[in-house]
């Protein structure tokens, strides 16, 4: 990226990326406190059955899907099991909404911003800039938000919209057409070559792992102090 006068426009991945995270969408506890939690908005299943339900429709959906990378979007799945299960009227809709919030806090372990992207996000505030993330919106814009990130990007495309996800490189033409730059001006950035590397190179954009980008602002940060400390001495 030290040829950045070149660049007018930036594609991050989110996970991985900008964010720190793991999750565990297999234990039973996960379930459990969703189990629990839906008991007082009206849906009743156990948490054995909840895990089953929801894996057989995500299984269902992508197994029927016409996509070659077919996306759920979990905010349905959740909303059909709820509508199935309700013991009062619910409003299935806003209810799958929510319950994919409370799937999403019951199943996390971490979450973070790294701090050597949100430099490298400093560094390139004034370039315009997008996320396009096989990410759920439902949950992962909020992610981004709390965190700190969401700012810094003009706008997000999630795979969750869309019906399919990365390495699908339509979501990346989507990007590129809303940047409004040439493919050659725009740089991709991502941990996985398979998802962020190689369908941007493919449309002619320019693409990076995000740790070869880390360690370029980390040299910058360390001239940086050894400017200071040089100062410092004189
Ligand atoms: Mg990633």
């Amino acid at each position: 990226m030290s040829e950045s006068s070149h660049i007018k426009g930036m594609i991050f991945d989110c996970y991985h990326t900008l964010i720190d995270i793991q999750t565990d969408e297999s234990s039973f506890d996960t379930y459990d406190a969703i189990s629990k939690w839906l008991q007082y908005q009206g849906v009743k299943i156990d948490p054995n059955a909840l895990k089953d339900e929801y894996r057989n429709k995500a299984k269902h959906i992508v197994e029927t899907s016409a996509e070659t990378y077919p996306e759920i979007k979990v905010e349905d799945i959740f909303g059909s099991i709820c509508s199935n299960y309700s013991v009062w009227d619910i409003d299935a809709k806003e209810l799958g909404i929510e319950t994919s919030r409370v799937f999403r806090s019951a199943s996390l372990r971490k979450i973070e911003a790294y701090p050597q992207s949100l430099m490298l996000l400093e560094k390139y505030r004034d370039v315009p800039k997008c996320i396009v993330s096989n990410g759920q919106r439902v949950f992962s814009e909020l992610e981004l938000k709390f965190l700190g990130l969401h700012e810094y990007f003009d706008f997000i495309i999630f795979s969750s919209d869309h019906g399919y996800k990365k390495p699908d490189t339509r979501l990346f033409e989507k990007a590129l057409e809303r940047l409004g730059f040439e493919a050659h001006e725009v740089m991709s950035v991502g941990d996985t070559p398979e998802n962020d590397i190689f369908p941007p190179q493919e449309l002619g954009m320019q693409a990076m792992h995000i740790h070869d980008a880390w360690k370029e602002v980390e040299e910058i940060e360390q001239i940086n102090a050894e400017t200071e400390n040089t100062d410092d001495e004189t």
